[in-house]
């Protein structure tokens, strides 16, 4: 009897999915809602398409998009192959003619014998898996509102959020430590963050800057309710000269070594991983334009030369607290029958959607063979961003795209950033082919090449 598979969603990621599981003998039942049904962001019916820039960045291997890239080309990934034949010049980095790139996915897909295409939306999860059919939900950021509502019933209210409101996340290695100092507030459970200590004139220089920088204007988010459970730290600073130093930036607690005094205002560090690779600003979750983040949050003392491994965002963003109920396949810890893929995990990208709809499929696919899912090697940056996105540990959980900050540290350590990058993706490209090899039961479709930069 041939295996039944229910996708839902044909964005990046239930396109890749749904392709890699047909392509392995499996019947895939493909449901997308648009265009009877659309989302604030997607102007079509087509599948996979890209709601915004036409970039899927760097194809450089020494980056961590482009490793993942490359990654992807090892497990013969159908989303990025679509996307290399609709190629248009940029630089080192892969963008599509969009038009050209969703089409093809959707003839691809629409044309497979092995795929019926449902053009309906969805909104009962149980209700469609009479007799216990495998699920793959990856309905995205902007997942219907009728299936959200489905989906808190399935997985808790507290476990799906609506809106993103992150903070910045800086390499480690890019911070200044002669001027900055480890210490928790109190000196309680060690010195876990490292503070930015300010004296009154470079805080209120700071503060002059945060507040008259340039926005990124989201009327959606004008509505009271975010702004009561999440402010801007821009916002916040706006109430008054004083507020943030009262808030976030407040030095109780804090010495500064230096001084042997407590500073007038403090950013802190967190540790994002337990490698201490990466580190979130606490409390600047922010609506400032990119360019202004990095102008603005480059005056803290330390991080006047800070590489942001992720920039603070706040938009709609579905997306549920996957390292609370998703195992290491994706799948619910309560039913592992039901997986997620893409943008919904708190994965972000359109390249990561793609990775994280192929391993699910692969998961499916391990599944349904009776075989234990597979697990990406954590030396990949695929592998590492799932392994943290699927860590139990990890406690307010924030959407992160993949990057070096959180694979795991090299051994023996490269001090030279660009030495250090080249190894990290060379060690993560053997991981993936080590990995193809040794899963052949997964039934793997051709790898290919992936062009080398012009
Ligand atoms: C406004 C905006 C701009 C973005 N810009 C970028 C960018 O420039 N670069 C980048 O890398 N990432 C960007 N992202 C993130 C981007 O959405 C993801 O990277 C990527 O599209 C996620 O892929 P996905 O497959 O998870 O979701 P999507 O590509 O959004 O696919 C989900 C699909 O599910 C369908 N669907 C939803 N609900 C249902 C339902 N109930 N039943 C049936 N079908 C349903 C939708 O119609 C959609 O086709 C942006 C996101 C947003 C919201």
């Amino acid at each position: 009897m041939q295996h039944k598979v229910i996708v839902v969603g044909a964005g990046l990621a239930g396109s890749e999915a749904a392709w890699q599981l047909a392509e392995r003998g499996v019947f895939v039942h493909l449901y997308e809602m648009r265009p009877k049904k659309t989302t604030p962001a997607h102007h079509t019916g087509a599948f996979a398409e890209l709601v915004c820039s036409n970039s899927l960045k760097s194809l450089d291997a020494a980056t961590a998009a482009g490793t993942l890239k490359h990654e992807l080309a090892v497990l013969g990934s159908f989303v990025l192959a679509c996307a290399l034949e609709s190629r248009v010049p940029a630089g080192g980095a892969l963008a599509v003619d969009r038009e050209t790139f969703s089409a093809l996915v959707s003839q691809r897909l629409s044309t497979h014998p092995g795929i019926e295409v449902h053009n309906e939306e969805l909104t009962d999860i149980e209700g469609i898996r009479a007799g216990g059919t495998p699920v793959i939900i990856a309905t995205g950021p902007l997942t219907s509102d009728a299936l959200a509502d489905n989906l808190t019933a399935l997985i808790g209210q507290e476990r799906l959020a609506f809106f993103d409101a992150a903070a910045p996340i800086v390499e480690a290695d890019s911070l200044d430590r002669e001027r900055l100092f480890a210490q928790s507030r109190y000196d309680k459970s060690g010195a876990d963050y490292l503070n930015a200590p300010m004296t009154q004139e470079h805080y209120e220089a700071f503060i002059h800057e945060l507040t008259s920088a340039q926005r990124v204007i989201l009327k959606e988010f004008e509505g009271a309710d975010l702004f009561q459970a999440c402010q801007p730290v821009e916002e916040v600073a706006r109430c008054g000269l004083d507020t943030l130093r009262y808030g976030a930036l407040k030095p109780i607690g804090l010495t500064e070594p230096k001084t042997g005094r407590r500073p007038w205002a403090v950013v802190q560090l967190r540790p994002e991983n337990k490698a201490g690779t990466a580190y979130n600003l606490v409390g600047f979750q922010t609506n400032l334009s990119f360019s202004e983040q990095q102008r603005v949050f480059r005056m803290i003392p330390g991080l006047e030369h800070a590489v942001f491994a992720r920039y603070g965002v706040m938009h709609r963003n579905t997306f549920i607290d996957a390292p609370q109920v998703l195992d290491r396949s994706l799948a619910l810890r309560a039913d592992t029958q039901i997986r997620f893929a893409g943008q919904i995990t708190g994965t972000e990208g359109y390249v990561e959607a793609i990775g994280t709809g192929l391993f699910a499929a692969l998961c499916t696919y391990a599944q349904l063979l009776g075989k234990e899912p597979p697990r990406l090697p954590k030396e990949g940056v695929l592998g590492a961003l799932l392994a943290y996105a699927t860590d139990p540990t990890v406690t307010d959980y924030q959407p992160l795209h993949v990057n070096y900050g959180i694979m795991a540290p090299l051994d023996p350590p490269i001090k030279r950033k660009r030495e250090r990058y080249a190894a990290y993706s060379k060690r993560a490209l053997h991981a993936m082919e080590d990995f193809r090899a040794q899963q052949g039961h997964l039934s793997f479709v051709p790898a290919y090449e992936m062009p080398s930069l012009q």
